[in-house]
């Protein structure tokens, strides 16, 4: 390689960076031989949100989270909905957030967490290592919502930070690949298992999102059940959500019976906790306990309106049976839908 250049290793695209120039998201530049991360601190968005809405139904239920974003992306998905946050490039003019601020605006908020999402989280990869000091130190849980296409180093760092609750988005598979080489041009949807398999192994928590697009991925229901089986086991969470029309594709919304065929495919194979959500029923966003039957948590507007399980040292069961319903954290109680916005 010339010697000008620098590669960066954030993520599995490793981009390699002539002098001067970005990488692929925007976030990373190579100033004078030196890959400088020029996204730290330039927040696009912070807002206080239900846990809920990530999705995340196993990870501190009914807790709120100072929910943050920067600009870019290492994807840019047509269907984006947060485009005008994903595809554009950072500015270097904008001003920093310092991660104290971000900290002071969570507990002002009575957050119980951190969230980074809106956009890709790869580009506040180093902000986020730096972030994680402050916040763990203030005793915040820290959760990102993520499409976990980081280089296996970067997930090792995030995990071991504190970036432990993790809602990952599966985009595609080979078949989808094949049917639109426009769409995600060289992206492996392998490696996203291969992480999420990875932040299991270092402790951490996951919960799978399948935005089932028609056009696109609706045919990618057998892979991703079956990958989600061999890598990561029938305990974590698989949600099947609908998709709207948005940006650059106009396809209709998924139809319903569509993500209910894909849902009940994913409860035969064996995932014991399969959630249908963009569709607004409270019986498809409920969680069962998978020995039993018993309707243990239901959830509505984002918000837990039922919790049923018993807690014994530590863990949470179903009250009837027994079942040891897997849960990071702690269910926080009853408390109100809030969206307080900072930026
Ligand atoms: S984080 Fe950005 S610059 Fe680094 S490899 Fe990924 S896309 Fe390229």
């Amino acid at each position: 390689m010339d010697n000008s250049k620098v590669r960066c290793y954030v993520c599995e695209r490793n981009c390699t960076i002539a002098l001067g120039r970005r990488g692929f998201c925007g976030a990373y530049e190579n100033r004078d031989g030196c890959l400088v991360h020029v996204g730290w601190g330039r927040l696009s968005a912070a807002e206080s949100r239900p846990i809920e809405i990530k999705p995340l139904f196993h990870y501190w239920p009914n807790s709120t989270s100072l929910t943050f974003s920067g600009w870019g992306c290492n994807f840019l998905c047509p269907w984006c909905q947060n485009y005008l946050l994903s595809w554009v490039r950072v500015c270097v003019d904008g001003p920093v957030v310092p991660p104290e601020r971000l900290v002071e605006w969570a507990r002002r908020a009575g957050d119980e967490g951190l969230c980074a999402s809106f956009n890709e989280p790869v580009t506040l990869f180093d902000y986020l290592l730096d972030l994680a000091e402050v916040a763990r130190r203030e005793g915040f849980y820290l959760s990102l919502v993520t499409n976990a296409y980081f280089t296996t180093r970067a997930v090792d760092a995030l995990v071991g930070a504190g970036w432990d609750g993790w809602s990952v988005d599966i985009k595609g598979c080979p078949e989808a690949s094949r049917r639109r080489r426009d769409v995600l041009p060289g992206v492996d949807h392998e490696v996203v298992f291969r992480n999420a398999r990875r932040v299991l192994d270092n402790g951490g928590h996951v919960e799978m999102i399948y935005l089932v697009v028609p056009g696109y991925n609706d045919v990618c229901a057998e892979w991703i059940i079956e990958r989600h089986l061999d890598y990561l086991g029938p305990d974590v969470p698989l949600h099947v959500n609908r998709y709207y029309p948005a940006f650059r594709w106009g396809e209709p919304p998924t139809p319903v019976e569509t993500l209910l065929r894909i849902a009940e495919k994913a409860r035969r194979a064996g995932i014991k906790y399969v959630y249908v959500g963009n569709v607004h029923d409270p019986e498809l966003e409920a969680t069962r306990c998978p020995r039993c039957g018993k309707v243990l948590v239901v959830r509505e507007g984002y918000r837990v309106t039922h919790w049923g399980l018993v807690e014994e040292g530590g863990r949470y069961r179903c009250p009837r049976c027994g079942e040891i319903i897997p849960i990071r954290g702690k269910y926080v109680g009853p408390k109100p839908t809030r969206y307080i916005t900072f930026i």
